[in-house]
């Protein structure tokens, strides 16, 4: 499996100059092999194969002289890229490949350069961590987060935002074993996202909604102040590196909430199930957050599976119909209203938080998904048996939720702890 590692890079401004003089040569490459390969196809006919265009790349650093400045892995990979457009274009297309359509780029859309298999490493220079880069420069780096140690790094992209930061992703390839069978209940849960609260799990853990109305309002203050701007002049230009500013502000708050949630989630269980959002009921939210909602449950979710997926937990996403209506402890189905937030059972008295109901029935049903029978005991000390050939089977009970209705762990904590409890599962687990 491939995965993503971001980091920022704290570049000088000697650094500066020197990413955006490789980014410029790599832009005027590209620009060049899109101008060679029409050249080709008139003359042949036909499209030259990527490596043709490739072994093209000795000759042109004969007259070239900035190219050979740049590490020669960079320089294949800008060829490569283009033919990944390319691809991507025919794709689209379908009628044959559609040269004609990819278009010259202008330096503003030239963001990134990739060291691909060499010319790139992690390094200590005078104390920091630094991204050696061949030919290029020791930037230092900001490692929030490590890569495993069994991981291998594959390649290494550089790319400006247009708030003018630099970021380095690694790609990065690790073997993971597939995860076992669960067998512990206390490491399974079932998390139930919404509107309201952003999701409530099986534990009773409720976490509130992201607040980034004050991020939002500075945004909308900077883009009033772009549109009385004379359009090209430089403070046209000034202000509207803010308003790139404000909007990556945003997208950062938001991302930093839903990654530490997601990282929460997989490092502190074995098996974790959620609702399909392709078929989630959006019908439960007013139409107007409808779309920023589906949209950040649906990052929520891939960001949790691939984080399970890294760290060997069970990734379950299931079926979402009637998953509210249905009884956590007696399966019976009762009508119930948006408004209502409880839930209480006509049929066998259960009552629990709305949410935290239908958190249940995913959990069961997540279960049910991997071939592990969900037996209803009064005993939580219950331990599931597993012989490996038996289906397995988990004692699970429902439980009223821990926290009051109304008072969910606000999403704050979460950005604040990296957690939404106070005490992370596997401490606590340490202590007892
Ligand atoms: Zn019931």
């Amino acid at each position: 499996m491939y995965y993503a590692y971001k980091y920022r890079l704290k570049p000088s401004d000697a650094h500066r100059e020197e990413l955006d003089r490789h980014r410029d040569i790599c832009r005027q490459l590209y620009n060049h092999t899109l101008y060679r390969l029409n050249e080709y196809q008139d003359e042949h006919g036909e499209l030259p194969s990527m490596t043709t265009l490739r072994s093209e790349l000795p000759d042109l650093k004969k007259w070239w002289d900035g190219l050979s400045e740049v590490y020669s892995k960079v320089l294949q990979t800008v060829v490569e890229r283009l033919f990944d457009n390319l691809k991507g274009l025919s794709a689209l297309k379908k009628n044959g490949y559609g040269v004609g359509q990819l278009k010259w780029k202008p330096p503003r859309e030239f963001c990134s350069f990739t060291y691909s298999q060499s010319g790139f490493k992690l390094d200590k220079k005078g104390g920091q961590t630094v991204l050696s880069l061949s030919k290029l420069a020791d930037i230092p780096i900001r490692l929030h987060r490590t890569i495993p140690d069994d991981a291998t790094l594959k390649q290494v992209t550089v790319k400006k935002e247009p708030t003018g930061e630099w970021f380095a992703t690694f790609g990065v390839q690790m073997d993971r074993e597939p995860p076992e069978t669960p067998e512990n209940p206390e490491r399974c849960v079932g998390i139930d996202v919404g509107i309201l609260k952003y999701a409530h799990d099986t534990d009773g853990t409720a976490v509130g909604s992201l607040d980034l109305s004050d991020e939002r309002d500075r945004l909308e203050r900077e883009q009033r102040k772009l549109s009385r701007k004379q359009h090209g002049s430089n403070n046209y230009e000034k202000q509207r590196r803010q308003v790139a500013e404000c909007h990556a502000d945003l997208r950062r708050k938001r991302r930093d909430f839903l990654h530490k949630l997601s990282n929460y989630y997989a490092r502190e269980y074995d098996f974790v199930a959620v609702e399909d959002l392709n078929v989630k009921r959006m019908m439960e939210s007013p139409s107007n957050s409808r779309n920023t909602a589906s949209a950040a449950w649906r990052t929520f979710l891939s960001l949790l599976e691939y984080k399970c997926e890294r760290e060997g937990t069970h990734f379950v996403a299931v079926n979402p119909k009637g998953t509210t209506k249905e009884c956590a402890s007696c399966g019976v189905s009762t009508e119930k209203p948006l408004w209502v937030r409880e839930h209480s059972c006509p049929a066998c008295g259960f009552e629990a938080d709305r949410d935290a109901n239908a958190a249940w029935n995913i959990l069961s049903r997540g279960l049910e998904d991997v071939g592990v029978g969900y037996s209803e005991s009064t005993s939580s000390e219950t331990r599931c048996v597993s012989d490996g050939r038996t289906r397995a089977s988990l004692s699970l009970t429902p439980v009223e939720t821990a926290l009051p209705v109304d008072t969910p762990v606000s999403a704050k904590r979460v950005v604040e702890a990296g957690s939404p409890t106070l005490k992370e599962r596997t401490a606590s687990a340490v202590s007892e």
